[in-house]
């Protein structure tokens, strides 16, 4: 099938989780006009890459395309395979008691995608449960690469703080090194649904931080302040701490210099220094977070 055909039966398939971004109604897929359409007839095309834009404007992100190439190279790369995969197995185990035959996902905030490529494979590889996935991301440059790279998912440009969706629509909503939204999270969860999301501990990057923030109050971390605005929005069941090392070569590390946060308000200088160090190991320090409603 080709790709536009299968992101149309994809959204098809799940059209009753969608609400109108301007008027909140339900939504069909129009196979006239190969649309999302509500019955006020606010009408979003699918592009031909098979993604659908559901921003009633066009907002500009501050996620370039580089950056976003440069972190689709780095995921590829397998840079995060045990936070993915330590996120996955913790899905299953929290799913398992469930014994549902299929499981919505939305990855908010999803960048170019692979994050949800790589949990949704180990899910519906690794469990009984049929795991659906949706991607969102205020990023069309995000959103293109995820649809360029991964067709199992639907993939739609929205807006975090009023997401096109009914109430109630997810099983999982995973907020992966990403800003969280409570209460647009609480929501769309169900009743049962749960919360998963992945913060930075204090040594994340550290070999970096050190460099680029060296005599400043940026050079330690501490993710305290996140966890409590996590646990006034949501009860905490369960917490892992995902910690590991990861040897880069040049071309790798310059692709994670361009990716990451922390290098985006450092001067070129500071930038050079740390290609210069020739850092081969960097240090991979996660919080995984798994939140139920209050
Ligand atoms: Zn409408």
């Amino acid at each position: 099938m080709k790709k536009f055909d299968l992101a149309k039966s994809l959204i098809r398939k799940s059209e009753n989780i969608f609400s109108c971004p301007l008027c909140q109604g339900p939504m069909n897929v129009s196979f006239q006009s190969n649309s999302l359409i509500c019955k006020k007839n606010h009408c979003f095309d699918l592009s031909k890459n098979g993604y659908i834009n559901l921003l009633p404007h066009s907002v500009k992100s501050e996620y370039g395309k580089e950056m976003l190439e440069s972190r689709n190279t780095l995921c590829k790369s397998g840079f995060f395979y045990p936070m993915t995969k330590s996120v996955s197995d913790l899905i299953i185990k929290t799913m398992e008691p469930f014994n549902k035959r299929n499981i919505q996902m939305l990855d908010a905030g999803c960048g170019e995608g692979s994050h949800l490529k790589d949990i949704l494979s180990n899910t519906n590889v690794n469990s009984k449960s049929n795991f659906k996935g949706v991607g969102i991301d205020i990023s069309k440059e995000g959103i293109h690469i995820a649809s360029r790279e991964y067709q199992d998912a639907i993939w739609s440009v929205s807006d975090l703080s009023k997401m096109p969706f009914r109430d109630n629509a997810f099983d999982i909503i995973l907020s992966i090194l990403s800003p969280s939204n409570y209460s647009e999270f609480n929501r769309l969860l169900s009743s049962s649904g749960f919360l998963v999301k992945v913060i930075p501990g204090s040594d994340y990057l550290l070999e970096l931080r050190s460099v680029l923030y060296n005599n400043t109050d940026k050079e330690q971390y501490s993710n305290e302040r996140v966890i409590n605005h996590f646990s006034n929005n949501f009860n905490i069941v369960a917490t892992e701490k995902v910690n590991y090392t990861v040897s880069l070569d040049s071309s790798l590390f310059k692709h994670l210099i361009k990716m990451t946060p922390l290098s985006w308000n450092v001067t070129d200088n500071k930038i050079q220094d740390a290609l210069n160090l020739n850092i081969q190991n960097i240090t991979v320090d996660l919080l995984i977070l798994i939140g139920k409603k209050k």
